[in-house]
């Protein structure tokens, strides 16, 4: 009892320690660039629900895997969601700074948060918009709520879903082949939906050569290191001016480049962001 007591203090001590910490980090920052990573997607909520697994392995055997994310907002809807306000809460604490945000989340509740207009890009999409299943030229189109409608009957189906797929969402009118939500999981996927706001992220980047830097890596895994994690940590480890802190529940380790100007943090991103805001 009195070790648990002990460690309970620890624990919440660390806890205001760096809360206290990063809010003035904040504070201090001339520019703040933000990571939000796969633990936004809430996958440890979504496996209270027993058939998650199983139905996302489903998804992904039929080769539909861009249906996940429209799957797990399914799922989200009949448990509690603790991802928007978390992230709004961030969005407050920085509201003042000049902050970019980039996020390989493909929960859409990131594209909702009050971030400052035109200052969040989203490389590997998500269900909100819909492209040609051969990324065709046609482009892209927002997904209706009509679409919603018949994409939610077709996850709730228990038959095979191949056999009706192609006219869930619609034909492309310049090649007819089906339309699929326009995300990192589609065979073939339709890139220019997130590249003009790339394009204004690596400008804004450029701007923080010399300048007062935070770096606040959030729950970013190693599913798609090369977006996030490893040019985050190639920042940190050039601009001399820079913090660093990567909050992560498992994957919290740092290199030992940034051992000295990095923090690491192992709590649930989401958790933490509870505990900051
Ligand atoms: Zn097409």
């Amino acid at each position: 009892m009195l070790y648990l007591i002990l460690y309970l203090q620890r624990r919440d001590f660390g806890d205001m320690t760096n809360k206290s910490d990063v809010l003035q980090k904040i504070a201090e920052a001339e520019m703040v660039l933000i990571g939000v990573g796969e633990e936004f997607d809430d996958v440890r909520n979504l496996k209270k629900e027993s058939t998650y697994e199983t139905g996302k392995e489903n998804l992904f055997r039929s080769g539909l895997g861009w249906l996940l994310p429209a799957y797990q907002k399914l799922c989200r809807e009949r448990m509690e969601d603790k991802t928007y306000k978390a992230l709004c809460g961030l969005a407050g604490l920085v509201e003042k700074k000049n902050y970019f945000v980039v996020a390989t989340t493909v929960n859409d509740i990131v594209r909702q948060v009050p971030w400052r207009e035109g200052r969040l890009v989203t490389p590997c999409g998500g269900s909100a918009v819909k492209q040609c299943a051969n990324c065709c030229e046609e482009g892209l189109t927002p997904v209706e709520p009509d679409d919603i409608d018949r994409l939610k009957k077709l996850l709730q189906e228990e038959r095979e879903k191949e056999a009706f797929i192609a006219d869930v969402l619609g034909r492309c009118p310049r090649c007819n082949a089906p339309l699929i939500l326009n995300n990192v999981y589609a065979e073939n996927y339709d890139e220019k939906g997130y590249l003009t706001q790339w394009e204004q992220y690596t400008r804004w980047l450029q701007g923080t050569l010399n300048r007062r830097l935070l770096i606040l890596e959030l729950g970013v895994g190693l599913q798609f290191p090369s977006v996030i994690r490893w040019p985050f940590e190639k920042v940190a480890f050039f601009n001399q001016k820079s913090e660093f802190y990567r909050v992560n529940e498992k994957l919290y380790q740092l290199s030992d480049k940034l051992k000295e100007k990095g923090t690491s943090i192992s709590e649930n991103a989401i958790d933490w962001l509870q505990i900051l805001c």
